[in-house]
């Protein structure tokens, strides 16, 4: 197939490019470098499957040539308020991407008789009150909310990615990612792995923002993009959840990267570091996905925290 992927430069974009020219496909990729970096996708220069646009979605597309599918993966996504690359800092850029990209990105699939698949996320539940998170369930999202930008972009996103498929018959799918990891993330993007294994690694305190009760389930990324691609090549028109069930509290979490990585520093609470309306449980239900997708994750915590650690390290400049 002949691929777009928008968000190419991305942590999941770059891992999706890798593993589809590993399957023998045509990629074209697309970012415009707001949060992605030329770094994730400089070891693709030269690959003659591989070619690269730096476009900003929100505005019109042009692909030359037949795209037989379409990944739309651009979006700030990091929640962290302290991160210049967070959606509180970047709130027009996120809505217009999730917004006006997919329609872009989506007048493409009709105009090509493409797959479309919208990269969609756990937050569209909010913080929810329905705990593990089933397909089914509607969210809870404060549509002024500061989250919102993110939250009600996505949420859209999906909307709009349905009525496409109803309207015109577009082969759409939807993935809604829960919280992932792995090389290539930002380490500056405020996120709880990058923060944390990177504080471990110099030696630093964990910062546990409130009291470390909050839960969520983090995936690693050769699972998800594992899933992802299951979901690319099956035939599901409606959501489906792609995420670790394996839950723990945010305390529990610091407390196995320091056990793993060997840091004696510990933790230091933050006790108003937390977002406006920071999820307190997240947990997917993957029963949908292990039904319609026969897919699970592999990768144990530990095992996926180590396979992180040379990129982190390589970072940092540290041994
Ligand atoms: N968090 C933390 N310390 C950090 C960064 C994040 O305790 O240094 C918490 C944050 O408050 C949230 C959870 O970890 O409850 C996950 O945050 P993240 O930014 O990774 O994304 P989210 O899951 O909220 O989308």
């Amino acid at each position: 197939m002949r691929i777009l992927i928008t968000g190419a430069a991305g942590f999941l974009g770059s891992h999706l490019c890798d593993r589809l020219l590993t399957e023998g496909h045509t990629i074209i990729g697309m970012d415009n470098f707001i949060t992605g970096s030329p770094d994730n996708i400089a070891h693709l220069a030269g690959n003659e499957n591989f070619s690269f646009y730096k476009r900003d979605v929100s505005n019109y597309l042009f692909v030359p040539g037949k795209v037989d599918a379409i990944l739309h993966f651009a979006s700030p996504a990091s929640p962290n308020p302290q991160s210049p690359s967070g959606y509180f800092n970047l709130p027009i850029q996120t809505m217009k991407a999730g917004a006006l990209g997919t329609h872009n990105c989506l007048g493409i699939a009709r105009a090509q008789n493409a797959r479309f698949l919208l990269a969609s996320t756990s937050e569209i539940y909010g913080d929810p009150e329905v705990h593990p998170q089933k397909e089914t369930y509607a969210g809870n999202v404060d549509p002024v909310g500061t989250r919102a930008v993110y939250d009600e972009a996505k949420r859209f996103a999906e909307s709009l990615t349905m009525a496409y498929h109803r309207a015109h018959g577009v082969n759409t799918s939807i993935v809604r990612i829960f919280n992932t990891y792995g090389p290539r993330m930002d380490l500056e993007d405020g996120r709880a792995l990058p923060n944390l294994l990177k504080q471990a690694l110099l030696d630093q305190p964990l910062t546990v923002y409130g009291t470390g009760g909050q839960t969520r389930s983090f995936c690693y990324v050769d699972d998800l993009v594992d899933g992802i691609i299951r979901l690319l090549y099956s035939d599901e028109h409606m959501p489906v959840n792609i995420g670790n069930p394996n839950e723990m509290t945010i305390l529990q979490f610091a407390q196995a990267i320091n056990k793993i990585v060997g840091n004696k520093a510990g933790i230091t609470y933050v006790p108003d570091a937390r977002s406006e309306r920071d999820p307190q449980r997240r947990q997917p239900d993957i029963t949908r996905a292990r039904e319609i997708l026969g897919w699970e994750p592999k990768v144990s915590l530990e095992e996926g925290i180590r396979r992180t650690i040379p990129f982190f390290k390589q970072k940092l400049g540290v041994a």
